[in-house]
């Protein structure tokens, strides 16, 4: 405890000394760096920062030193991001990479691939695409057709994948695709990695209603994928899939309080935009939600920092399966509950006439039922705690 608290007051002095001033700042989704091939820094300061925290090592503290990770125990990871929340120091580098691919290579890949990708996803050199739904495969994933044949010295990948966010934007694709379409749906299904500059890859852009989100359709002709390529056994990617799933879900659960934009938080917003009567807010029912929204986010808290001592001294949970489908169902209730508080003001898209935070509280909102679709939609999360939390009858047809 007392190395912990000594490795907390080093983590304090270093953050001081080296984040810089700007890069304490609430972030917009403009100045986030993605990293990969055609990325820019939107800053100096912002690449100073990034290169500080990638030569300290801290870009994934939790991740092994030789592959360009800290090598740092989960408990110091979470000192190193609480100690940058409490000065708001900027995520140096954010990436779907970090969030999901780089866990699932740590656990599945070879030598050479961790080598290779883990190493190039801290040096922010690839910027990642998830292939997993398609156009008939989001929910019933394991249904996907997206196929892959073996031509001997590689894979030959024909099919698309849909809703694949900012594929046009990066530089690798992760993808499941079918191998053996004789096979029992789950079982012949493999995981690969492509480079998104192969011949045969297109996208096609889709809009989405925040006017923000990104979504590709991205087309596989003839696409040529080396042999070396797949991560783990072939036939067998949907372990992979599953593990990595885990990890977008952790995330999603935490999206919301990770946004890039300064927050507004329902109770300050209650304090300027509400009538207040004898020190409460006038009106009843506005009162009541907003006492119920912050127990379920007290609660919340609680549950992740629960799951977090479970995690560190290795206490199976059920919670992690459940804080998806909570965090982002929380975040949906904040959204309607900034809305109502705010009235008419938080009714612009765009223009003049409102606050920044009120155009953002606005896409915010709509950015929050896209939450809990992203990752497996709500209905799903429910599926899978009645199966393995609740432990609940099945339907046998499936
Ligand atoms: C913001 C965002 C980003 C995304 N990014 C990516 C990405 O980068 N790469 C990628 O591959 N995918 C991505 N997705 C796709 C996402 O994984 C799918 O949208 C999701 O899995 C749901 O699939 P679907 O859209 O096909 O809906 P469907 O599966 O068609 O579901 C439609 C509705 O039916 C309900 N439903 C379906 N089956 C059941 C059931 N068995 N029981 C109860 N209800 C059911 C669902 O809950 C949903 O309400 C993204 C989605 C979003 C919203």
């Amino acid at each position: 405890m007392e190395d912990l608290d000594q490795f907390r007051s080093e983590v304090r002095e270093w953050l001081e000394a080296n984040c810089p001033e700007s890069q304490r700042q609430p972030i917009t989704a403009a100045e986030q760096f993605w990293g990969g091939r055609r990325a820019k820094f939107p800053s100096e300061d912002a690449r100073l920062w990034y290169e500080r925290m990638r030569d300290k090592g801290w870009i994934v503290p939790e991740w092994p030193a030789e592959y360009g990770g800290g090598g740092l125990s989960d408990q110091q990871g979470k000192i190193i991001k609480d100690e940058m929340k409490r000065i708001n120091a900027r995520t140096p580098v954010y990436g779907i990479g970090i969030w999901m691919l780089g866990p699932a290579i740590l656990e599945y890949g070879n030598e050479q691939q961790k080598q290779q990708h883990i190493r190039a996803i801290i040096n922010a050199e690839t910027r990642w695409a998830q292939g997993y739904s398609e156009p008939g495969a989001g929910s019933d994933l394991a249904s996907l057709q997206c196929k892959a044949e073996d031509m001997g010295d590689h894979f030959l990948v024909n099919g698309s994948k849909i809703w694949t966010t900012n594929a046009d934007k990066c530089d690798w694709i992760f993808c499941l695709v079918r191998t053996d379409p004789e096979a029992k749906k789950q079982e012949g299904i493999s995981f690969l990695l492509i480079d998104m500059d192969t011949p045969g890859i297109s996208t096609t852009p889709i809009e989405l209603i925040s006017g923000e989100s990104e979504f590709c359709q991205t087309f596989f002709d003839n696409v040529k994928v080396p042999k070396e390529n797949l991560v783990g056994e072939l036939n067998k990617g949907w372990s992979v899939a599953k593990a990595l799933l885990v990890h977008e879900r952790k995330l999603m659960a935490e999206m919301g309080s990770d946004s890039p934009r300064k927050i507004v938080v329902p109770n300050e917003a209650a304090h300027k935009y509400l009538e207040f009567e004898d020190g409460r807010i006038a009106d009843a029912q506005l009162r009541s939600d907003l006492a119920d929204y912050n127990m379920q986010m007290h609660a919340i808290a609680l549950t992740h920092f629960r799951t977090f001592e479970e995690k560190t001294s290795g206490v199976r949970s059920a919670a992690p399966l459940v804080m998806k489908y909570l965090g982002t169902e929380a975040e949906k209730v904040k959204s309607e509950l900034l809305l109502a508080i705010m009235g008419s003001r938080g009714l612009g898209w765009e223009g003049e006439g409102f606050e920044q935070d009120e155009l953002d509280t606005l896409r915010l909102w709509a950015m929050s039922k896209a939450f809990t679709i992203a990752g497996g939609s709500s209905e799903i999360q429910l599926n899978v705690i009645a199966k393995s939390v609740l432990e609940l009858p099945q339907n046998k047809e499936k």
